[in-house]
């Protein structure tokens, strides 16, 4: 999520129950959603807290009892929003299959998807490395990430070089690591396409006419910290680089403050939700998505703030998070309109007629996937929000059953409108 948009609280909505083996001589670890009132979100985020979704003067932190034994030190009053971890409710299991928290997919599961479906549909995929993760470049592990290619392969399709002779969609997920229903979504949206090459009209039309590329993992590493705590994921949002020196699953690297367009107003403290690194690009995964968009996509867009990309530019992508029920164009940098704002929120709109997100432009923050691929490339750049901050389906942890009953059914629509809008984003 971005960490700064407010939406309208029910802040007295009934927590719902979670088991807890806390015992009265132990504090309770066990992470909420806290409201607090009279905040500003940029002085707790400098203060280290995970600062969410603010409405007003009241902003969210998420945190266990101590986080709020420390706001109330420091004067603060808060209040229990909701719980984080919602009931996991039992589920049917694939033998063989690597999930955690009633459902949701480990980054390796999501690689041997990723593999199964090429191996499956040759004729419609291309399955590419595009870098290392954090760990494996330090030889700790880690993983490849990895990207798909879906279209009707003809001669040249799928190539890693800008100039494809079908224009591309791109989408992205999980580079937030914490945010589980999206890397779920991206699964469902690659078997969606490839199920349905020759018997579902719409997507047998995209495909011979469209490459779409999924990136399901962006932040495999930071999967595998979220993973590691069953079902209690890990509050893990950041990559794993900078694994020492910071309390809890806060180490690392926000992936989403790292790229290299307008580089550097954000958390500067390392072991802050939004720290943005050391330096522009200076975490592997941001350093992999950004060559692979520049093959993906020419420059279409002209060097200055204020130059609009062309009305004839290709290519759409939309790098998926929650939570906030958002669409969100770029700029991120500043809260100046975009030069392509108009035909960026008419798309938007048009995205929002399946999902009922709000449309708003980013505003506060520096170093966002859509900012590099808008502002470096031109193309159409989103980044959605699933999800609204309470309730089952809500935050960062939803019911795994949510996936399929809410968040993919919601946002199949939008993806096969940006789809069937990547020949022309901006021509209305
Ligand atoms: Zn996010």
């Amino acid at each position: 999520m971005k960490l700064r948009i407010g939406f309208v609280a029910a802040v007295l909505a009934a927590p719902l129950v979670v088991s807890s083996t806390t015992s009265a001589a132990q504090p309770d670890r066990t992470p909420y959603y806290w409201q607090v009132p009279h905040a500003d979100e940029h002085v707790l985020a400098d203060l280290g807290f995970d600062v969410e979704h603010g409405d007003g003067g009241a902003v969210q932190v998420v945190g266990d009892e101590l986080t709020a034994v420390r706001l109330r030190g420091l004067g603060y009053r808060p209040s229990k929003f909701d719980t984080v971890y919602k009931p996991v409710l039992p589920q049917a299991r694939d033998v063989g299959v690597q999930s955690f928290y009633g459902g949701y997919h480990t980054s390796a599961e999501h690689a041997k998807h990723v593999t199964d479906v090429a191996a499956a549909y040759p004729a419609l995929t291309q399955v590419y490395d595009i870098g290392d993760s954090w760990r494996k470049t330090q030889g700790q592990g880690g993983h490849d990430i990895r990207a798909i290619c879906i279209t009707k392969k003809q001669a040249g399709d799928c190539a890693l070089s800008p100039n494809s002779a079908k224009p591309r969609f791109a989408l992205i997920a999980q580079l937030h690591a914490r945010e589980l229903a999206t890397g779920e979504v991206a699964w469902r949206w690659i078997d969606f396409l490839t199920k349905g090459y020759g018997s579902d009209a719409e997507v047998t039309s995209i495909l011979d006419t469209t490459e779409l590329w999924v990136v399901p993992i962006a932040n495999p590493d930071g999967v595998d910290i979220v993973a590691s705590g069953g079902n209690s994921p890990l509050m893990q949002r950041k990559n794993a680089n900078n694994p020492t020196g910071c309390s809890g699953a806060t180490g690392g690297v926000d992936l989403n403050r790292n790229s290299t367009f307008k580089w550097g107003k954000a958390g500067t403290s390392r072991c802050g939700e939004t720290y943005q690194g050391t330096s522009a690009g200076s975490e592997p995964e941001t350093r992999a998505l950004e060559a692979w968009f520049k093959q993906l996509f020419p420059d279409q867009r002209g060097p200055g703030d204020k130059d609009p990309a062309p009305v004839t530019t290709k290519g759409v992508m939309i790098t998926v998070h929650s939570y906030g029920n958002l669409i969100m164009p770029p700029w991120g940098w500043t809260w100046d309109a975009n030069p392509n704002a108009a035909g960026l929120r008419a798309l938007g709109q048009k995205m929002a007629a399946f999902n009922s997100y709000t449309v708003v432009a980013e505003g506060d923050t520096t170093g966002t996937t859509d900012d590099f691929t808008y502002g470096n490339l031109g193309i159409a750049s989103y980044t959605f929000e699933l999800g609204s901050g309470s309730g089952s389906c809500g935050g960062f942890f939803p019911q795994y059953s949510c996936v399929d009953s809410l968040f993919w059914p919601r946002n199949k629509g939008a993806f096969l409108t940006a789809a069937k809008a990547a020949k022309a984003p901006y021509a209305g």
